[in-house]
């Protein structure tokens, strides 16, 4: 062993040894076996190396975690539930691994100011569980829920399918508690909704995928608790219809259209063939299938729902609707939108988007790029769903004969630069919920307008010098 690599090697025992110290030799993992879970991202395209993985009880611990590896300049990666679909929460060069699922306490919910206080670890259901047992919401719904955690969800700014009523976790978040990357602790938990007692810091750690700070805890909204929903299952031939339906919701409903799903007839498909259990409401072969929600705190709301669309139906715009009568039927319907993400993990790879534009600019822009992308790879499958309410889709590519597929993933970059090209010439995001992460970090780089890449490169290395926070993610 070289001189060099004896003394690395007795710095990184050291610094094992202070982790261990700090948190107990229960809660820190160093065999890579052991370790292996953590280390690869829930679609299994990431798998990383670390040099440990340690798991804090309380934003003390925490701190003292990173002040150790500030002090040895040793990096770090935090992670929740580990279900970001960009590679943001995988290690990539042994950075050591700290996650929060020992901080999951709900710390206080004051039910008059309508907020919660809780640990980074706590799943985004066990939020929605206790808001529910005081008769208050917590918006915030993804189909990962069960295993996301609140840190990781205002990381990566999260949507979701409620965006449209109650805005997105920067929206939710009204306080935070960070470790910032030297080990101090700065506690901004104000449960305030009206703040300007200067800078809204709390903005830079949200959406900042772990590069400038460690999460521990947070104060979010609550909202009250709709008594009646309503569900509809509806099929177009256009997005443009799809778009005409949601105006006739919004004037008839206003801010109780709860959610707008766009499904196409390949996401659907998918989900019918890979997915036990499941049945198309109306005909399959519909090209766009819309998912609608309306919910009220006071009055029964089925009645406007259906009026809505039965005008929309009468005006030729709709095609056929099916609304839910009971729980049973709405939850089968919005199983079909969430099993979307499974269907195609076991249908095989694809290309991935996560893009969002103003609606308004939608129908152009999905006519547009499908004839770019079947111009450079005939036959090509796209399949289209995602917010549509909020003007994000998830557009992801693939092909149905292997040997197009190869070629399909080995220029892989150039389908992403068609998409995110024309995105951009429509006004739009290339990353819209998920994130950049790893996945999409060359791809900001080559669209990013240079002045805000400046401020963004100015804004991390006055927060984290050393560049230990998550390093190779976002920038
Ligand atoms: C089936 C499925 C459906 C999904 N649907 C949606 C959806 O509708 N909308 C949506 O927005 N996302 C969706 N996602 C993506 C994902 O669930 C969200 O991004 C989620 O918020 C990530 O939370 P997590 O706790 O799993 O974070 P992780 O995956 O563990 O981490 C994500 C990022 O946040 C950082 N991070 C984690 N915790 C902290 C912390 N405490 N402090 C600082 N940084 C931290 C990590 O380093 C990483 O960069 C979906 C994922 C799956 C698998």
């Amino acid at each position: 062993m070289s001189t060099a690599t004896a003394e690395h090697s007795s710095r990184t025992a050291t610094l094992i040894d202070a982790l261990r110290d700090i948190v107990g030799q229960a809660y820190i993992l160093t065999d890579e076996q052991d370790m292996a879970p953590r280390l690869t991202d829930w679609r299994g395209r990431y798998h990383g190396k670390s040099l440990c993985i340690v798991r804090p009880a309380n934003a003390a611990q925490a701190a003292q975690l990173v002040a150790c590896c500030a002090h040895a300049g040793v990096a770090l990666t935090p992670q929740g539930g580990n279900t970001g679909l960009c590679g943001g929460a995988t290690p990539m060069n042994g950075e050591v691994l700290i996650t929060l699922e020992r901080l999951n306490q709900i710390q206080t919910l004051d039910t008059d100011n309508y907020t919660l206080t809780a640990g980074a670890g706590c799943t985004l259901q066990a939020l929605q569980t206790a808001a529910a047992q005081a008769q208050r919401l917590f918006p915030l719904s993804l189909a990962s829920e069960g295993s996301a955690t609140l840190g990781g969800a205002l990381a990566t700014n999260a949507g979701g399918v409620h965006v449209l009523r109650y805005g997105n976790a920067r929206n939710l978040c009204l306080g935070l508690e960070v470790i910032l990357p030297d080990g101090q602790i700065w506690n901004g938990l104000r449960a305030l909704r009206k703040d300007n007692a200067g800078y809204a810091l709390k903005h830079l750690f949200i959406g900042a995928e772990g590069t400038l700070g460690l999460i521990t805890a947070a104060t979010v909204q609550l909202f009250p608790q709709p008594r009646h929903h309503a569900l509809a299952w509806v099929g177009v031939n256009t997005i443009a219809a799809a778009l005409r339906l949601l105006e006739r919701l919004r004037q008839r409903a206003a801010e109780r259209v709860n959610a707008f799903e766009l499904i196409d007839a390949q996401a659907l498909g998918l989900v019918l063939r890979h997915c036990a259990g499941t049945r198309t409401p109306i005909d399959a072969q519909t090209p766009w299938h819309v998912l609608i929600e309306l919910a009220d705190t006071a009055d029964p709301i089925q009645s406007l729902l259906e009026n809505t669309v039965e005008a929309a139906l009468e005006a030729g715009e709709v095609n056929d609707a099916v609304f839910a009568g009971n729980l049973a039927q709405s939850q089968s319907l919005w199983s079909l939108r969430e099993r979307i993400s499974e269907a195609q993990q076991r249908e095989g790879t694809s290309i991935k988007h996560d893009i969002s534009l103003p609606t308004s600019a939608i129908p152009h822009f999905i006519e547009s790029c499908t004839a770019a992308l079947e111009a450079h790879f005939p036959g090509l499958r796209i399949l289209c769903f995602g917010h549509l309410g909020d003007g994000n889709l998830h557009l992801n590519l693939s092909h149905p004969q292997p040997a197009e597929q190869e070629r399909l993933m080995a220029q892989s970059e150039q389908a992403r630069r068609i998409v995110h090209d024309l995105v951009l010439d429509n006004h739009g995001s290339i990353a819209a919920e998920h994130g950049i992460g790893q996945l999409k970090r060359d791809e900001l780089r080559r669209t990013q307008n240079p002045v805000e890449r400046a401020l963004m490169t100015t804004l991390k290395k006055s927060l984290d010098p050393q560049g230990l926070m998550n390093p190779g993610k976002v920038l």
